[in-house]
């Protein structure tokens, strides 16, 4: 490796350090952390109930008896709209999951740009999670953070000492 003019790495912080400071970083998640909710993505289904039309992208109007139940598996005349997913030809089921997460309100100037989106610090609230959540946070759509809906406003962001063990992310407040 070419001489970076740097003395060689873990003299300072070492390997011991980096785990007793996710530790802790983590331990303060488990109890300092509240319940939030995250709002994910729906899941997108094909209706069992009917074909679809690739070409219009919506039900071709056409009964598929099926084995889904009897909220899923419900006749009707060809060419009228499928009961079960009012002729889109595909069902939406909404997904949540709650995480543990550090919630910090109002972060400080320093920390979050307020003028580049044009917030106040009472509108804005930031949370930290380990990182193994990662695919949740990217795709929630929203947070429910003590009762308030929060839209996300940034990607994650993955911090850590050394090694990128956690995430930020910052949050609105909707409506306020
Ligand atoms: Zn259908």
């Amino acid at each position: 490796m070419a001489d970076q003019g740097l003395p060689p790495a873990g003299r300072f912080v070492g390997d011991a350090l980096v785990n007793l400071f996710q530790d802790r970083i983590k331990q303060l998640i488990a109890d300092l952390g509240r319940e939030v909710t995250y709002v994910l993505t729906p899941q997108q289904v094909d209706c069992p109930n009917c074909g679809f039309d690739f070409v219009n992208n919506r039900s071709n109007n056409v009964h598929t008896p099926n084995a889904s139940g009897a909220s899923f598996n419900k006749s009707f005349t060809t060419g009228q709209r499928c009961p079960v997913c009012q002729g889109r030809g595909k069902l939406e089921f909404s997904r949540s999951v709650t995480h543990k997460s550090l919630v910090g309100f109002q972060p400080a100037p320093e920390e979050f740009n307020y003028t580049e989106y044009g917030l106040t610090p009472d509108q804005v609230l930031r949370t930290k999670n380990a990182l193994a959540v990662l695919p949740d946070i990217e795709v929630a759509q929203y947070a429910i953070i003590d009762g308030f809906e929060c839209e996300k406003i940034t990607i994650p962001r993955k911090t850590g000492l050394r090694d990128l063990a956690f995430l930020v992310t910052y949050w609105k407040r909707r409506n306020t």
